[in-house]
């Protein structure tokens, strides 16, 4: 692997509780270059999912939280003025397909369009990247993959994928995982032990099951791990909960009464 990649490798193994055979899929998915979409909820796994791969597979990780900010050439790169005239930099992307690591775009449908399809030329056979600026066309490295993430759950008219980019990925659904691995999950990550895991588990059970009827997102898994979080140091679960798991969630008095109620009945 090049040097420029090596601040990318991720040595340690980051903790994945897997929830059904996707470790298997994306491994397949990676031998053949196949381009990859995670789909879920935020906060149920899927960073942490890519962070375990690209260390199981040992292949650099290069992470760009999408934004609507964002140009092509954050993802591209540019020139820059220096002392000694101008000079090209690489953005994320380029540098990922020049020296072969994965190039994970998190929530994607936040950038814009015309930023999106800048991936287009990497995710087809052409496995190319034209840096128009430079007049240089880049061939993909043989370890280069993207794996773009984003919520279903936030889609919309304005924000949504184009079809034509969609189809390029091989997808992979997410979701809050069952009872027991969440629960294993909180403990592993939050420091409790497992009967507070299991009980703050519950309590994202019933604000998950309340989402579509005034609450837009359930409490995510990692709401639950900071929870455990404050738990861990001493913070009392009922104020602990009120903190990381009901107040982010809803500005509605009546939403924030029934789900600290449903805290009370566990704590
Ligand atoms: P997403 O990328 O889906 O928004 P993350 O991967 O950042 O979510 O997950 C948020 C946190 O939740 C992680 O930092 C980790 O502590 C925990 N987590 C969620 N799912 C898992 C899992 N399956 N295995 C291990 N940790 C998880």
């Amino acid at each position: 692997m090049q040097d420029e990649l090596r601040d990318h490798l991720i040595t340690e193994e980051p903790y994945y509780q897997s929830t059904a055979d996707e470790v298997e899929l994306y491994e397949a998915a990676y031998s053949v270059r196949m381009p990859m979409m995670l789909k879920g909820p935020t906060g149920c796994g899927k960073t942490r999912f890519v962070e375990h791969m690209a260390w199981k597979l040992r292949k650099p990780l290069i992470t760009v939280s999408c934004n609507e900010d964002m140009t092509a050439s954050d993802l591209v790169g540019r020139y820059l003025l220096d002392a000694n005239g101008t000079r090209w930099q690489d953005g994320p992307l380029t540098q990922a397909a020049r020296h072969g690591a994965i190039c994970y775009l998190d929530e994607i449908v936040e950038a814009r369009q015309d930023t999106t399809v800048v991936i287009h030329p990497l995710t087809d056979n052409r496995r190319m990247l034209p840096l128009e600026k430079k007049g240089e066309m880049v061939e993909a490295h043989p370890d280069f993959q993207v794996v773009i993430s984003y919520n279903p759950g936030y889609q919309s008219l304005m924000k949504d994928l184009k079809e034509s980019t969609k189809q390029r990925f091989g997808a992979l659904d997410f979701n809050y995982p069952d009872h027991a691995t969440e629960t294993r999950i909180v403990v592993h990550e939050g420091g409790v032990n497992e009967d507070m895991a299991s009980k703050l588990v519950s309590v994202a059970e019933r604000a998950r099951n309340l989402k579509g009827h005034g609450l837009d997102e359930g409490i995510s898994t990692r709401m639950l791990v900071y929870a455990a979080s404050l738990i861990a140091k001493g913070v009392a679960p009922l104020a602990a909960c009120r903190m990381a798991l009901v107040r982010p969630i809803t500005d509605d008095p009546d939403m924030r009464d029934a789900l600290d109620s449903a805290v009370t009945t566990f704590f």
